[in-house]
């Protein structure tokens, strides 16, 4: 009987797994192995929503595979040596594990490599729907513009969809610690795991998809972004299911998954990107994490879009992509704070939060990253008119403001009575490229 271990990292699905299709077919016996490495929790990366999350993962993964003749073993430790004393355990002929693009995963994957030597087997393709660095630019080793690395990703070759499994033997009497559980910091956090995430992506409306996926109040996004972090749902199924159904609203969908492959493939050309500007503009921002910065992660900056973005993030440990775009160009652009404040104050509460997408799309915001305009400011005015046009994302988040009809609620300055409990604006209304400008020497 051979056997191998199937480590899953941001893989938590039967369907389309290119890592326990893969040690399927090595072996007769497969061990699919989930290591709670500390590195991760000490990096920060193990915030209370993210590891609630992961914890019904985790569960529904255990119990998917159950009926197949499988489980789920769990270990606690440094992934590397937890893996190979595993190996060691139970004479394991191979070992699988998906290839990620974060500089942790890189640094994983050499120790993996230290530990297990030819054993270990690295498959690409499951993190993302085309592979990281398969597409690049002549002579680079990857995109920095969205718009040509779409089209080059639009053409690129798919592999093929694994079915999941409809067996899988895994060895009786190999000792795992107790799954985890965790307690969310957010009161109304998702559930985590496979089949909730096949559940959403089955009742989510892709054919009005790029009619509403605009519409802050129409919450019409298929909100999966948690299970594709987590690897619940696979990008490559998603975009082949989409790309199958057609017509505009699929068109509008894939483009967002592409966006998802970009930062994607930044972040494995330049790993520093996560921590770095990725395009430096000689930015001196302001001082510190002061007043301002508490206001706006409090959700009390005066300008009730921001703030109702803010309030979403703390109660749902999710936001609308266009509200993540006006909070962080509040930050980064008209408060001219350090983009990195925020990415980890995102961080901190994201279910999805994902160092590919967050930091990037950060750095795109802040004018430091891949974006082509890097001293734009989204006005919160402007983008509440035109996102929220009936302010009825506003009055759902910003109690204080519930009573206000219209698209009066984004400017409640303007009021007759002030509403009550709900703060002045921050900066002057009327100044809110200010700080940028001037710090960028644009005047
Ligand atoms: C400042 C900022 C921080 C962000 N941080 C994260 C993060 O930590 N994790 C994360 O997954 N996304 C992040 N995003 C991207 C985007 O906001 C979310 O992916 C999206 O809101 C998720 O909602 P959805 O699943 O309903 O998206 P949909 O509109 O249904 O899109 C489908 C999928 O496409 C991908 N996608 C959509 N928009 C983007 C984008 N701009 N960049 C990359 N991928 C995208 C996501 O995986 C998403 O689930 C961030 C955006 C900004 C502006």
């Amino acid at each position: 009987m051979s056997l191998a271990i199937a480590l899953l990292t941001q893989d938590l699905r039967l369907h389309d797994n290119p890592v326990l299709h893969a040690a399927r077919a090595a072996a007769d016996e497969v061990v699919p192995l989930f290591v709670l490495d500390p590195d991760i929790a000490a990096a920060g990366f193990a915030a209370p929503n993210r590891a609630a999350f992961l914890a019904d993962c985790l569960a529904d993964l255990d119990a998917s595979l159950r009926p197949l003749g499988g489980r789920l073993v769990l270990r606690r430790g440094p992934a590397a040596p937890a893996t190979a004393r595993l190996a060691a355990e139970l004479d394991a002929a191979s070992v699988h594990v998906a290839a990620g693009v974060s500089a942790f995963a890189h640094r994983r994957e050499q120790a993996l490599r230290a530990a297990l030597g030819d054993r270990l087997h690295v498959h690409d393709g499951s993190l993302t729907a085309v592979v990281p660095g398969s597409v690049t630019p002549a002579g680079k080793d990857h995109y920095a513009v969205f718009t040509p690395y779409f089209r080059a990703w639009s053409q690129a070759p798919r592999r093929t969809i694994h079915r999941p499994p409809k067996t899988l033997r895994t060895p009786e009497g190999i000792a795992s610690e107790p799954l985890p559980t965790a307690e969310p910091e957010s009161p109304a956090l998702p559930p985590g795991g496979e089949r909730a995430a096949r559940r959403l992506w089955r009742r989510h409306d892709l054919d009005r998809y790029a009619e509403l996926h605009d519409d802050l109040a129409a919450d019409g996004t298929s909100r999966l972004s948690p299970y594709l972090h987590f690897g619940c749902l696979s990008a490559a199924e998603l975009t082949a299911g989409a790309l199958r159904h057609g017509g505009d609203g699929a068109e509008a969908f894939v483009r967002q998954l592409a966006w998802r492959d970009f930062h994607h493939q930044v972040l494995a050309a330049r790993p520093q990107a996560a921590r770095q500007a990725y395009r430096d503009r000689g930015d001196h921002w302001l001082p510190e994490d002061d007043e301002e910065c508490a206001a706006w992660r409090a959700g009390r900056t005066g300008f009730p879009l921001v703030d109702a973005g803010m309030r979403q993030l703390a109660h749902e440990g999710w936001m609308h992509n266009r509200a993540r775009l006006v909070t962080a160009s509040f930050l980064a652009k008209t408060l001219y704070r350090d983009w990195r404040i925020g990415a980890r104050h995102f961080l901190r509460l994201l279910v999805d939060g994902d160092l590919a997408n967050n930091q990037l799309n950060w750095q795109w915001v802040a004018g430091t990253g891949t974006d082509t305009r890097p001293n734009r400011v989204l006005n919160p005015l402007a983008q509440a008119d035109r996102l929220d046009p009936d302010g009825a994302y506003v009055r759902r988040w910003v109690p204080e403001l519930a009573h206000v009809p219209g698209r009066a609620v984004h400017r409640p300055w303007l009021l007759a009575e002030r509403p009550a409990g709900y703060p002045d604006p921050l900066v002057d209304p009327a100044a809110l490229s200010e700080r940028l400008r001037g710090a960028r020497g644009l005047d």
